[in-house]
């Protein structure tokens, strides 16, 4: 099946995204991925939770205003034949157990997806060891933001279970998570309609050319099932720079590895 969407994009406005991330650029290379929808997420925490990490400060407050500065370049780019969608990546508040998204936030995005998965910015550092702590600590973040008031605005989790900034093998914490913990836990999602994200530089990084290699990535069996759970998807490369995009290249190949048809993505992609 292919893949005409890319859900989890980050622009110039992202502490970690280049000056290149623009709008404008993304548009104009739509066309050589086969991509017909955009979706811009990026990194926020909203000032309406306290404690904004010493990571969200960086580069100017990444709150909701920041990123709410792309709305007129969305618009201006509308009608150049890509649908686009401006969403945001919203954080789990460690503090007070939740997503560090208000509901008067969410509301202003055309999509929000969710990442329990940042750890390296929202987890303390005794939580790395062994792995399997850093596993468990993944499983109540992921469970905590999935039942937050705001989640009736999540089209997606983002790269769920995928440590970022893990000073140790991604593999390990995936592999710590047991079948039946799995099924629970995208029961529950399954059961808000809440997708899974298939996010791409999870599985590939920004270089594999080896599509073999994907297919044995840990993240599968977690993929097989969620959507043997009645999960749905998205999926997304988050780029931060233009040439990252081109990982969506190798999406199909997920797709067909794990049998996914059209009825299988979430309706925000079903055109
Ligand atoms: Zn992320
Ligand atoms: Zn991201």
């Amino acid at each position: 099946m292919n893949i005409t969407h890319d859900l989890h994009m980050h622009s110039y406005l992202s502490f970690c995204g280049k000056d290149e991330a623009t709008v404008e650029n993304y548009v104009a290379q739509a066309g050589a991925l086969g991509l017909t929808t955009l979706g811009f997420t990026d990194h926020v925490w909203d000032d309406a939770c306290p404690g904004m990490p010493a990571w969200y400060q960086q580069g100017g407050r990444q709150n909701v205003d920041h990123v709410l500065q792309l709305r007129s370049a969305v618009e201006a780019c509308r009608g150049r034949g890509v649908r686009i969608l401006h969403g945001c990546e919203a954080e789990y508040d460690y503090a007070a157990r939740s997503t560090a998204l208000s509901m008067a936030a969410a509301e202003q995005f055309d999509f929000v997806i969710a990442s329990s998965s940042h750890t390296g910015n929202t987890m303390p550092k005794a939580f790395y060891d062994p792995p399997r702590r850093h596993a468990e600590f993944m499983l109540q973040a992921y469970e905590d933001m999935l039942k937050s008031e705001v989640s009736r605005y999540f089209t997606a989790m983002a790269h769920p279970f995928h440590a970022v900034l893990c000073p140790y093998g991604h593999e390990l914490p995936i592999e710590a998570i047991t079948d039946d913990e799995y099924k629970r836990i995208f029961d529950l999602t399954a059961k808000k309609g809440i997708a899974v994200e298939i996010n791409i530089k999870c599985l590939v990084g920004y270089h594999a050319e080896r599509t073999d290699e994907i297919l044995l990535q840990p993240h599968m069996r977690m993929f097989r099932i969620a959507k043997d759970r009645g999960c749905r998807f998205i999926f997304g490369t988050d780029c931060h720079w233009m040439s990252a995009q081109n990982v969506i290249l190798h999406a199909a190949t997920v797709a067909d590895a794990l049998g996914l048809t059209e009825e299988d993505l979430h309706p925000i992609v079903r055109e």
